[in-house]
């Protein structure tokens, strides 16, 4: 494809400042899920490359972490400037490999740079803290430290935002980073490394290995004794292996992970801010994100009204390539991805939900997936437990508040709830009962680089973004100094 700066498209990966090809010489493509069509073969990448990554990691700390704050905080300001000068390059790119439509590339170009520019500054406040003493001729000082070389892997979803949100805060507490991107969309990963060497982020301290068998690099980052901290957006399934590997070294792990988003409507709701929400929570990447609505629940009142308003709402979607104006909903990443949205609809029809609108793949063939409303649903079929992950919104209907809470809350996961009331208690109420790690008050779009993102249960460790974004990347030493 061209781009308008053509260096911004590169195929090999980024190991200690320079661009690595594959060992083996092998290479896989990246397809372009509106097309079918190969962008580009990039190389394949696996251990040997991935120990490699992790040594330049290794050699380039000491001077990282040796830079102030201020020093690492000028490069990544520069990496920041430099990302959305190229927005529109940027934003192509990820619309190619991803499939989501250009005006939601841009808006994550910018989001991701958004993390770069905001910890470049929290850098700077990466206070410890002085403990009033026990003793008369001791004192007691504590220190926030770097923790180390970083592995970062990362999902397809948010090709640019995911990564930046780990390696933001990692390199400005003067962490080095190895990022494992997806396979799906690895393009968007290589061309952040392009502006950060023209930024200035010297050789070793941002690395980048891909490969077909990503195992293969997760086992060599897992157990390697030199990365202190595996930083993971993706699957439960994946994470919890990842959990499991890096317990052989006694890594730091933090995991985002899947989530069941219960998105509640209460009959005092403004129903037209609700459908609002909901069609930024549900539809905004085609349905692929770990924070979309996954069950809408409706209290009896409203339901019909509801379920009315949003059918008009999402019958305005434009599905189609994200490269072309006009469109608001691309493909899904793969086969596998319509073949599960296939199987779960397929499920709830079966036990009895009625398709309201959509209902099957879209005429323009490929992974297009009709957006879809589903009523009737019940927590009998498998969309009340699993992630959709696709543009399909099932409508369970509740009673009372109790009612949405126990629907609410049952459920392994617990990373994004969202509810819609006007009535001031049951904002409290509610907002107190949903064991999630965020809630969206009259809101469908909660994430921000100023907000701790991230879940409980079964839907992660640890937070990314705002002040609690960088702790995440940082020891604590204590000093106790004998004064004699
Ligand atoms: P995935 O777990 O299949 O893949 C994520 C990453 O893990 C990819 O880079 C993949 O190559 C890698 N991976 C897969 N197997 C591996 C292994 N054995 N060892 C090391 N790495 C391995 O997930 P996905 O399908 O790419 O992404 C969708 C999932 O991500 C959804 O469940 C979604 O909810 C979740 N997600 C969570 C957040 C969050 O912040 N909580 C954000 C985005 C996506």
């Amino acid at each position: 494809m061209s781009l308008n700066d053509q260096s911004l498209l590169q195929s090999k990966g980024y190991v200690n400042g320079a661009w690595r090809a594959a060992d083996s010489g092998k290479s896989f493509p990246v397809t372009n899920p509106a097309t079918g069509a190969v962008i580009v073969e990039v190389a394949d990448l696996g251990a040997a490359e991935t120990r490699e990554a992790i040594a330049a990691a290794d050699a380039a700390l000491p001077g990282w972490r040796a830079k102030t704050a201020k020093e690492r905080a000028a490069i990544l300001r520069r990496w920041y400037d430099l990302i959305l000068a190229n927005q529109e390059d940027l934003a192509r790119l990820m619309t190619a490999e991803q499939g989501k439509p250009l005006t939601e590339s841009r808006g994550e170009v910018a989001y991701g740079a958004s993390f770069i520019e905001w910890f470049a500054e929290e850098g700077k406040r990466a206070y410890g803290d002085v403990i009033p003493t026990f003793a008369s001729n001791k004192r007691i000082v504590v220190l926030k430290e770097p923790i180390g070389v970083v592995a970062a892997i990362t999902p397809w979803n948010f090709p640019i935002a995911m990564i930046t949100r780990k390696c933001a805060p990692a390199l400005a507490a003067g962490c080095t980073v190895v990022v494992k991107p997806a396979e799906d969309t690895p393009l968007s990963a290589l061309a952040l490394a392009e502006l950060a060497q023209r930024a200035g982020v010297p050789a070793g301290v941002f690395n980048i290995v891909m490969g077909s068998n990503p195992a293969a690099i997760g086992g060599e980052l897992t157990a390697s004794p030199i990365v202190r901290k595996v930083s993971f957006t993706g699957s439960t399934e994946v994470g919890k292996l990842l959990m499991r590997q890096a317990a052989s070294t006694v890594k730091k792990v933090s995991l985002e992970l899947g989530g069941n988003a219960p998105f509640i409507v209460f009959d005092d709701a403004d129903l037209d801010e609700a459908v609002k929400g909901a069609m930024a929570s549900k539809y905004r990447n085609a349905g692929q994100t770990c924070v979309c609505a996954n069950r809408l629940l409706v209290q009896a009142g409203v339901y019909d009204a509801f379920a009315a308003k949003l059918a008009e709402a999402v019958s305005q979607l434009q599905v189609g390539n994200g490269a072309d104006a006009g469109v608001t909903q691309g493909p899904l990443i793969n086969d596998d991805a319509i073949a599960k949205v296939e199987e779960l609809m397929g499920d709830a029809v079966e036990k009895g939900a009625k398709v309201a609108l959509g209902g099957k793949r879209h005429a323009l063939g490929g992974t297009f997936f009709e957006p879809t409303i589903l009523t009737g649903v019940t927590s009998a079929m498998r969309v009340a437990r699993e992630e959709i992950f696709g543009p399909v919104a099932p409508l369970f209907r509740f009673e009372t508040e109790e009612d949405a809470i126990r629907m609410a809350n049952d459920t392994e996961f617990g990373l994004a709830a969202y509810f819609y009331s006007r009535d001031i208690g049951r904002v409290w109420r509610v907002a107190e009962k949903l064991e999630y790690g965020m809630v969206g008050i009259n809101e469908g779009i909660i994430s921000t680089e100023v907000a701790p993102f991230g879940g409980v249960k079964e839907s992660g460790i640890g937070r990314e973004g705002s002040k609690y974004g960088l702790d995440d990347f940082m020891e604590v030493k204590y000093l106790c100094v004998g004064l004699g």
